[in-house]
């Protein structure tokens, strides 16, 4: 029961692929309204130029639709998309091959940018300043440099962890963008949509219930819609209550909040095992046999966001709604009893 469940996190599983049901257009796409209304001007703004937009960074938790943003860019200004990912580009020479087969205007989709090697970033910035490309031929005294003259493009990076990304690199971004948790109200319109798309209809509580269960995030309230059909259909009539969404999410231990077995074991063990903290990373790390990155990047976003832990110097500690939350009483400071007992 303490494992984590996958179907909670937010990092991408197989099945998500095919099913996805990703919007297609800017305007199809609910929730971050800032982003949305500057994007629309640059991709307008780019349109009619006939030139390539600027590049974007996009940078939040998993699965709040980076990937799905930056294939509606490429849709929207009307040019072709490629998509690779930081630690796939082993080589300089697998990202050259990439670049030098764009086609004018292309979009080249770069996820966990955070993670690309050195090497291959140094070919980046001419890339995304000038369009251009400088290669090393052959090695030692006979080794020389020839430029290769590049289509413009637009560079599309996403990463879950901007204070990885290298400011040389941060610096060539023109269009830095933060992408925020949705709000309960904008997961309840992508649910509703969803849940009529897959022929499982969510009546308005019944949708509720799953927005206000899914982390903030799109990717999970996908994945808990999914689960919470699949009850519809074995075990209702195929329409989604309130009742039955309630019934199916507790059943998959996902709690009032959205929170899970990995989550509420974060939390106990800091409550339980260190008084509420503060306590190191890496302790918890070891604590829980998670790594250190699925918890800074996937864990504690959301338990940040809610309040439930703060971030110290000296380390995490729970909130006063953590302890609420466990249904604990959080221990008076040393000497507070005291001041009053006497
Ligand atoms: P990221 O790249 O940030 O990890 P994705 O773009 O892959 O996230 O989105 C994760 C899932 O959530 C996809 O299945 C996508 O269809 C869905 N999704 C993301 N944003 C939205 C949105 N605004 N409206 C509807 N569905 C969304």
């Amino acid at each position: 029961m303490s494992e984590p469940d996958p179907t909670l996190r937010p990092a991408p599983l197989p099945d998500d692929a095919d099913r996805a049901l990703r919007p297609q257009r800017l305007s199809d796409f609910i929730g971050q309204e800032e982003a949305r209304a500057n994007l629309s001007v640059f991709i307008q703004s780019a349109r009619q130029r006939g030139e390539a937009m600027d590049h974007a960074l996009f940078h939040g938790p998993p699965g709040l639709g980076k990937t799905t943003l930056a294939q509606i860019m490429a849709r929207e200004l009307g040019v072709g998309f490629r998509m690779t990912s930081g630690p796939v580009l082993a080589k300089a020479g697998d990202l050259a091959a990439i670049l030098t087969n764009l086609e004018r205007n292309d979009v080249l989709f770069i996820d966990e940018i955070h993670r690309l090697n050195p090497a291959v970033e140094e070919v980046l910035y001419p890339a995304m300043e000038d369009f251009e490309l400088d290669l090393v031929i052959g090695e030692g005294p006979a080794a020389r440099t020839v430029r290769i003259e590049l289509q413009p493009f637009t560079l599309v990076g996403a990463t879950t962890r901007l204070g990885l990304l290298t400011t040389p690199l941060r610096d060539r971004f023109g269009i830095p963008t933060r992408l925020q948790f949705y709000t309960e109200d904008e997961l309840h319109q992508i649910v509703t949509r969803n849940a009529t798309q897959m022929g499982t209809p969510a009546d308005s509580e019944g949708a509720r219930e799953i927005a206000r269960r899914a982390r903030g995030t799109p990717r999970v309230a996908g994945r808990l819609l999914r689960r919470v059909a699949d009850f519809a259909v074995v075990e209702g009539d195929g329409a989604i209550t309130r009742a039955l969404a309630d019934n199916a999410l507790t059943r998959l231990g996902v709690d009032g909040l959205g929170l899970d077995g990995a989550d509420r074991r974060y939390l106990r063990l800091i409550a339980e095992g260190y008084q509420g903290g503060p306590v190191g990373i890496e302790t918890l790390s070891a604590a829980l046999s998670e790594a250190r990155d699925a918890l800074e990047e996937v864990i504690e976003p959301f338990l940040l966001q809610q309040a439930l832990i703060q971030r110290t110097p000296r380390g995490r500690m729970l909130a006063p709604l953590g302890w609420r939350h466990l249904g604990l009483e959080a221990p008076k400071a040393p000497g507070q009893s005291d001041l009053f007992g006497k």
